[in-house]
């Protein structure tokens, strides 16, 4: 039996008594980094073999967890911070577990980007997590302009050291935008700032930006109906909008509309001589 616990993202108190309970009792607690797990567990007092499984080893480890599970041991999988597959890992055993037919249930908690948009004020009824933003500058672009495309909020998580640049790439891009940053929730800094990306970018400017960032955007006004445009108006749209290069166009459209880029190419303008 594999429990998927969400742990605290900032604040200790945040954590359910039945992930408690669950990580007094069963066999081994998987751990993203052990030594931050075991501060979690120490607090509460809570004294369980811990073995790691991150990014790096996922793979490896995978078969013998397996035989672990199938032989009866159970688990508890956590990550440093938040729910575990959310931009952390885990997604890979559980669809592994789900192949296989394995028991799983999970003890929900925390998640920032919920955190962030709950706070924010955004709409909540729709929205899209692109997980991190990229670090090299056309695939941050790319991200920013599928987020500021999509016709209800996006939620992206960003870096303390990026995000005056992401800011800066907003207020050429779209700098009618609407966005919000939250930072440090649940811990004492929190704090949620919402404005212009120039707004924002001056709330920052002079100082150095510390902690953890989730960045929130609402659709431009002009935006908001995709959804009932066709697609070769979409593809237009976003040539004007954000004086992309077709290809670049056709690229956000069909990941947000969720259809094969071959299936746009034909809507690609033609040069005439
Ligand atoms: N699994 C986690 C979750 O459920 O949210 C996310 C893990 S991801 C590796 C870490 C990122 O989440 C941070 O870089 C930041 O963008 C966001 N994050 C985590 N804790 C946060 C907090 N207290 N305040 C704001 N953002 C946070």
């Amino acid at each position: 039996m594999l429990y998927v616990i969400a742990t605290p993202i900032g604040n200790l108190g945040d954590i359910t008594l039945r992930a408690l309970e669950t990580l007094r009792t069963v066999d081994v607690v998987l751990a993203e980094d052990t030594r931050h797990t075991l501060n979690l567990l120490r607090h509460y007092a809570i004294d369980k073999p811990l073995w790691s499984l991150h990014a790096f080893n996922e793979a490896k480890k995978e078969e013998g967890l397996i035989n672990e599970l199938k032989a009866g041991r159970t688990f508890a999988l956590v990550s440093d911070a938040g729910t575990p597959g959310i931009s952390d890992p885990g997604q890979r055993l559980i669809h592994r577990m789900r192949q296989e037919g394995l028991p799983l249930t999970t003890i929900p908690g925390p998640c920032a980007l919920i955190a962030a948009l709950t706070l924010s004020g955004f709409a909540t009824d729709r929205f899209q997590f692109i997980g991190f933003l990229p670090k090299e500058r056309r695939e941050l672009h790319h991200a920013l302009f599928s987020m500021l495309d999509y016709p209800a909020t996006s939620i992206a998580y960003d870096s303390p050291h990026r995000i005056k640049k992401t800011l800066a790439h907003l207020v050429e891009i779209a700098p009618e935008a609407r966005i919000a940053i939250a930072r440090e929730i649940t811990k004492r800094y929190e704090e949620l700032v919402a404005g212009s990306p120039s707004d924002l970018l001056s709330h920052f400017q002079d100082r150095e930006v510390k902690g953890e960032i989730v960045l929130l955007t609402e659709p431009l006004p002009a935006q908001s109906a995709w959804s009932e445009m066709t697609p070769a108006e979409h593809v237009q749209h976003l040539i004007e909008t954000f004086q992309l290069t077709p290809q670049e166009a056709i690229k956000i459209a069909s990941s947000l509309r969720g259809i094969p880029k071959r299936s746009l190419y034909s809507l690609r303008p033609k040069h005439h001589p």
